[in-house]
């Protein structure tokens, strides 16, 4: 196993807030980091020595970048993975290619966790809307029509009810390679977050109950309440198997709806993830130390909870403003990821609340 020791250098694709809270993890165990992202700056440029503007698609910038670095993870699965298949030449890559062409693709995500056993909404794929009309008359007019790929934070999916609005969620989705699934009842959302070190071992964390508001994830509190308890260890069970086909390395989130019937795999992220953020304070060794870990080969940590409760909110738009009366409860930790445009949407920072 290839171990790359503190002192060398980790390169991370993307510089948004998680390339920004990986590069601190990474810090604090002695390793510098190269941030590769297309924007001039960003959150993780406060935190990070070097930094390269170039495009995903610019093969001789990736080849340098790859050049430069001891190893290579990313903070944003949407990299065309042809630009992963020339860092690997280089650099050691981790996750690998296959985990990112599975997770940026609706499609062969539902497809590959299906293939596993696990269960998902009713899925089918529509590429017209012909096919949208039939998909409507197989899994029912109560769906979501999601685009296949560079969907986040609810944006790219459009909500049916009923037969009349296939026209409208069509063009309200613009048209592109698309994904129908049948709308799942439930009563919480949570999401198993692992680690997978690169000798295979796997360590979970907690599961937060998480409450989403507007598609964008409001609060993460872990633990979780009695139903999602009750589901863990089958989401548990898919999640593992999902990381050991993939043969990954790093952190894995898988988010599930805790229905009825029992836990329905939503989606996955092959990256830390905002429901894992709470694990800073809130557990004994947190996620984006885990990855830094996992991919540099080292032992990972004990993914405890480091409190009786842990609360997560995401500051969005204007709540980042709320700074002092977050600060004046000595129980909160506040993250403020420097962004300076606080537009209405936007994850500007997020707070974490113990109760000891
Ligand atoms: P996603 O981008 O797939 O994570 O979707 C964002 C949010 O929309 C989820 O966290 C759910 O609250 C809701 N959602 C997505 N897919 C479905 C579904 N098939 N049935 C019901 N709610 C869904």
């Amino acid at each position: 196993m290839t171990v790359v020791a503190p002192g060398a250098a980790i390169g991370i694709l993307g510089g948004g807030q998680l390339g920004r809270m990986i590069a601190i993890a990474a810090a604090q165990l002695g390793y510098r980091t190269h941030i590769y992202a297309p924007e001039a700056s960003g959150p993780a440029a406060d935190v990070s020595p070097r930094w390269t503007q170039a495009a995903y698609e610019d093969v001789a910038a990736l080849a340098a970048f790859a050049a430069s670095v001891d190893v290579v993870t990313y903070e944003f699965e949407n990299v065309d993975p042809q630009a992963i298949g020339v860092l690997a030449g280089a650099a050691i890559v981790r996750p690998g290619a296959q985990a990112l062409r599975v997770a940026q693709d609706r499609l062969a995500e539902k497809r590959f966790v299906a293939d596993l056993g696990g269960v998902t909404a009713p899925f089918a794929p529509v590429d017209d809307l012909d096919q949208l009309e039939e998909a409507l008359e197989r899994i029912g007019s109560r769906a979501i029509l999601k685009t296949r790929r560079m969907g986040y934070d609810g944006k790219g999916q459009a909500r049916l009810a009923e037969p009349g609005d296939a026209v409208g969620a069509w063009n309200a989705i613009q048209r592109q390679p698309a994904i129908l699934e049948g709308f799942v009842t439930f009563a919480e959302e949570f999401s198993v977050i692992l680690v997978r070190g690169a000798d295979g071992a796997v360590r979970f964390w907690d599961s937060a109950a998480n409450i989403h508001v507007d598609g964008i994830l409001a609060t993460s509190t872990a633990p979780a309440g009695p139903l999602i308890q009750g589901q863990l260890a089958e989401a548990r069970v898919l999640a593992q198997k999902v990381a050991d086909a993939l043969d990954y390395v790093g952190v894995l989130a898988c988010e599930f709806f805790a229905s009825p019937d029992g836990p329905v795999f939503n989606e996955m992220a092959p990256r830390v993830h905002n429901s894992g953020h709470w694990t800073i304070e809130g557990a004994v060794t947190s996620q984006f130390e885990n990855h830094v870990r996992a991919i540099c080969g080292l032992p990972l940590g004990d993914t405890a909870l480091a409190a009786r409760r842990v609360e997560m909110r995401n500051l969005i738009g204007d709540q980042a403003g709320e700074w002092s009366a977050i600060l004046s409860d000595p129980a909160n930790h506040l993250h403020l990821y420097g962004k300076h445009d606080a537009r209405a949407g936007r994850k500007m920072g997020h707070v974490t609340r113990l109760t000891l």
